[in-house]
């Protein structure tokens, strides 16, 4: 079978010569129909990841058909339509024990990778927990939106006590838009804010106004203050979620937020960045910074069920398609600033 695997930063190759992996007991083979790239797999291919210790398979957003069913397999058969996430908890550890299973202390050392590719193997845990039949009238490429939504879903809820009537998102991608549909149906007023590079740019905010963005405000840092000030009477914003991934935008969020306003630090920086904040804010004016990682086998519920309604117009996140021979193609768009996200199809 075919596999992508990214052999060091970015050296990429298809491995047509891999084995289809047998499934164990408890274990699933999927073949997978539709994977999508994600912002992390960018990431991992362009410097590496702390994560992910190379050569190493790539991709982990997919659904797919069960293709093998190994012994002690309940509830699924061959032939099933499935979606799930690529890592699930061991349901043991303390962190598991307290509820807190984002932060399993093996959550992602057991994760799977290799979504790019004919098929990927699951482990028991994964189907136990997190693997769902896909109902028919949800498309495949829509079903490989599980995990993305799902680490959304867990942002959400880390802010939910808040209840904010407006919403500032810092940077219009993937998971800044679906931070968008899920504060409109909460009934937010939400401005959606981001550098604008020109081309690529464009076309993300004109999907945060098609998705029913509020305000798209566009510039540097001190142009959105400016206009977030506008947006709220001179307030700032009651919930600022920094969707960027960079050290920059971390610092400057608080000063974007009104005074008991909430930040959800959500984008993950390079592995030691050190963000500095001005303490008077969060003394002060009580600001609450809030980190968001991962997500727990409820936040999967939650996106399961959402993504089932047809209630988020997801389809609008996926800006084409490629076959899984032309992955470096999609990878290239994305780095040029092109396109959400692309299905990869093998
Ligand atoms: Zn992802
Ligand atoms: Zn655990």
């Amino acid at each position: 079978m075919k596999s992508a695997i990214l052999i060091s930063p970015k050296v990429m190759e298809i491995n047509r010569k891999a084995h289809v992996p047998f499934p164990g007991p408890g274990e699933v083979v999927i073949q997978v129909k539709a994977a999508l790239t994600c912002g992390t797999d960018i990431k991992a291919y362009l410097r590496g990841h702390p994560k992910i210790p190379l050569p190493s398979p790539l991709g982990h957003e997919f659904s797919g058909d069960i293709y093998r069913l190994g012994a002690e397999v309940e509830g699924f058969s061959e032939g099933d339509a499935v979606m799930a996430v690529h890592s699930a908890p061991c349901g043991e550890c303390t962190f598991c024990r307290m509820g807190r299973e984002n932060l399993c202390s093996t959550i992602m050392e057991e994760k799977v990778l290799g979504a790019y590719a004919e098929f990927i193997k699951l482990p028991e845990r994964i189907v136990k927990i997190n693997m769902f039949k896909k109902p028919e009238h949800l498309p495949y490429v829509e079903a490989a939106m599980l995990e993305p939504l799902s680490c959304v879903v867990h942002g959400m809820r880390a802010t939910e006590a808040e209840k904010p009537k407006n919403v500032l998102i810092l940077g219009p991608g993937p998971i800044g838009l679906m931070y968008l549909m899920l504060h409109k149906i909460n009934g937010a007023k939400v401005m959606v804010a981001g550098r604008s590079t020109g081309g690529g740019s464009n076309e993300r905010f004109q999907v945060a106004k098609d998705l029913g963005a509020d305000a798209v405000l566009e510039g540097d840092l001190q142009d959105i203050a400016w206009k977030v000030t506008e947006e709220t009477d001179g307030l700032g914003a009651d919930l600022v979620i920094e969707a960027s991934g960079s050290r920059e935008i971390w610092e400057g969020s608080p000063s974007l937020a009104r005074r008991g306003g909430t930040v959800l630090l959500f984008g993950g920086c390079p592995p030691g960045t050190r963000a500095c904040f001005d303490a008077g804010r969060i003394h002060y004016d009580e600001i609450k910074l809030v980190g968001a990682f991962h997500f727990t086998p409820s936040d999967v519920r939650v996106a399961y069920d959402l993504l089932v309604s047809g209630r988020l117009n997801v389809s609008k996140l996926i800006s084409g398609s490629y076959h899984l021979d032309d992955l470096q193609t999609a990878f290239n768009e994305l780095i040029g600033g092109r396109g959400i996200k692309f299905a990869i199809i093998p």
